[in-house]
C-alpha cells in the first residue's frame, strides 16, 4: 500500500463507512461531513486530481458521476438536490490527493464559496 489514506479505504485497510463499492469505484460517508448528506466517491485506482485526467479516463470519469447521482438518490437527495464538487489541488481547496466526488445534500447549500 503506499500512503495514500483513500487507496487505503479503497483497499479496506483503513476503516470507512463505506456506502458502495465495485471493481473500479468507492463510495464512503465523509469522515467530517459538512451537510446532513456528505459522501465521498473515489475511483480505486490512486489518480491524483481531475488535472491529471485525460481522455482515457472519460469512462471511468462518467462512471463515477453517475454513481455519485445514484448514490444520492437513494440517500434521499433525489427530491431537493445535492453538489457534487471535485476540489483540485490548492486554489480549488483539495487536501487529499487522490480523486474523489463530494456530494453534499440534506440542507440548502450557500454559493458562491468562500
Ligand atoms: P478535499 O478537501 O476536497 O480534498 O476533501 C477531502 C475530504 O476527505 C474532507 O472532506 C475530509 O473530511 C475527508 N476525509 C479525510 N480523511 C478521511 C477519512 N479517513 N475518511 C473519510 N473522509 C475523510
Ligand atoms: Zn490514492
Amino acid at each position: 500500500m503506499n500512503d495514500c489514506i483513500f487507496c487505503g479505504i479503497a483497499e479496506g485497510a483503513v476503516p470507512s463507512k463505506k456506502i458502495f463499492e465495485d471493481d473500479e469505484i468507492f463510495a464512503f460517508h465523509d469522515i467530517e461531513p459538512k451537510a446532513p448528506v456528505h459522501f465521498l466517491v473515489i475511483p480505486k485506482r490512486h489518480i491524483q486530481n481531475i488535472m491529471e485526467c485525460g481522455a482515457g479516463d472519460g469512462l471511468l470519469l462518467g462512471k463515477l458521476l453517475l454513481k455519485a447521482r445514484e448514490l444520492a438518490c437513494e440517500l434521499g437527495c433525489g427530491e431537493g438536490g445535492a453538489r457534487f464538487v471535485i476540489n483540485c489541488k490548492a486554489d480549488g481547496g483539495q487536501t487529499v490527493d487522490h480523486l474523489h466526488i463530494h456530494v453534499l445534500g440534506g440542507r440548502r447549500l450557500g454559493w458562491p464559496p468562500g
